[in-house]
């Protein structure tokens, strides 16, 4: 239904449920969240419903269908798996409840998220706003992919909010596209500021919030139109699984959910199962996370071995100020610099007995990395130093070991 219809009686019974459930704690939106109390079989999970087709009784069944009169208890059937499916749909629901939008679509990958809501809104000739601290395939898909279909993309400066409106071209700019928490150095975009410029010049906003989670940060409350995550990070929390949602009002994410129908990049039951899953857990985890890479953050700016470290909890930060106005938590990854060079920082980091070397971050397993070495190894130094990646820079990302064992393991590695 578009938003300025007015609403039946079944939606008001619903938007009353979504209204109580915003009133809600974190722990209780990921644990309850969208969810039906009575479920299949009568089953306390989410079922997995492993089908890539849906069956009709009969013709008249079929008729019915498209004429769209078999949607009982207000919730509709599926016809062919590439559109929808329950398990799928469940999980929507909840990520919905999480971030407080209106509806949320789900994809195979955090990747698939971001490429499949920019192709299904822009039009050949937009151009679109991107802030520089960005991850790096999201820019990459902008530079190369987008612009070969014709639509243009500015970097601005990631905090400069008056270079972002000076970017804005009249009737051609569609989108202003942010990041917050950032890769690697965990910049807070200002939210408020991005949403009032959106609407100010008519363009749409969006917000990757995978770093923050919806439980420190949820930007559909400041006004932002889409929220995407990489669900395969905190969502899910357990690296076992890739998928990512968009979540924003209910008539755009039913747009994009018919423009999945066409790209064709939902994500399977199992891995939706999984999710909803992992996701139960989200707010016990990230709280521990949160606490864990508060005190890692203070030990290691304290630490004569560390040369600078980069965490929005930390007064140090270039953006506390706005990250204590937007965020319930400052998030599981702590950026810092090594007192010495790239093989110096290397060595600390085989010292280290809890972490595993791995891209990636959000599970439950500490991870830690080398910019220098991971994502920009075929890079020289000047090359990394002129992207702002120095070879002595180190990306921890903390699971949910205790944090004294931790702390324990970082003391013994930096010596
Ligand atoms: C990992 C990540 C993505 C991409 O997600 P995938 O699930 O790996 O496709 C996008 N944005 C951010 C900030 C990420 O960390």
């Amino acid at each position: 239904m578009k938003l300025n219809e007015v609403p039946t009686q079944a939606t008001e019974v619903k938007t009353d449920v979504k209204l109580a459930e915003a009133a809600r704690g974190n722990s209780t939106r990921a644990v309850h969240g969208g969810a039906k109390r009575r479920k299949a079989f009568n089953a306390l999970n989410t079922p997995i419903v492993q089908t890539a087709t849906y069956t009709f009784g009969d013709t008249q069944e079929l008729i019915d269908y498209m004429e769209r009169k078999t949607w009982g208890d207000g919730e509709d059937r599926e016809e062919y798996g590439r559109y929808g499916n329950p398990t799928v749909s469940a999980v929507e629901r909840k990520l919905a409840a999480l971030d407080s939008g209106e509806d949320a679509v789900l994809y195979a990958s955090g990747m698939a998220a971001v490429t499949s809501l920019l192709l299904s809104v822009l039009p050949t000739g937009a151009h679109i706003i991107m802030t520089d601290d960005c991850y790096r395939r999201t820019r990459q898909f902008a530079l190369t992919f987008l612009k070969r279909l014709g639509i243009e993309t500015s970097v601005v400066p990631m905090g400069d909010y008056a270079a972002m409106e000076a970017a804005i071209i009249p009737k051609k700019t569609r989108f202003l596209i942010s990041e917050s928490p950032t890769n690697p150095y965990l910049r807070i975009a200002d939210l408020q500021a991005i949403a009032d410029l959106g609407k100010r010049h008519k363009v749409l906003t969006m917000i990757d919030s995978t770093f923050a989670t919806p439980v420190n940060q949820r930007p559909l409350e400041w006004g932002i139109d889409f929220v995407i995550h990489s669900a395969t990070k905190y969502l899910s929390g357990h690296n076992d699984l890739l998928a990512g949602v968009v979540v924003g009002k209910a008539d755009r994410i039913k747009a994009l959910r018919d423009a999945r129908g066409v790209l064709g990049a939902i994500v399977d039951p199992q891995n939706a199962y999984l999710l909803d899953r992992g996701i139960k857990t989200l707010g016990v985890r990230v709280e521990q996370q949160n606490r864990t890479a508060l005190e890692v953050a203070r030990f290691l700016e304290s630490h004569p071995a560390i040369e600078r470290v980069w965490y929005p909890g930390l007064e140090s930060h270039p953006d506390h100020e706005i990250a204590c106005q937007q965020m319930g938590g400052f998030g599981g990854v702590v950026t810092f610099e090594v007192r010495g060079d790239l093989k110096s920082t290397s060595e600390f980091i085989d010292r280290l007995k809890i972490p595993y070397i791995a891209p990636s971050l959000g599970g439950v397993e500490s991870l830690i990395e080398q910019p220098a070495l991971m994502s920009y190894y075929e890079k020289t130094t000047e090359e990394r130093l002129a992207l702002g990646m120095k070879d002595n820079l180190v990306r921890f990302a903390i699971g949910i070991e205790d944090t004294t064992d931790i702390l324990d393991d970082l003391d013994q590695a930096l010596c």
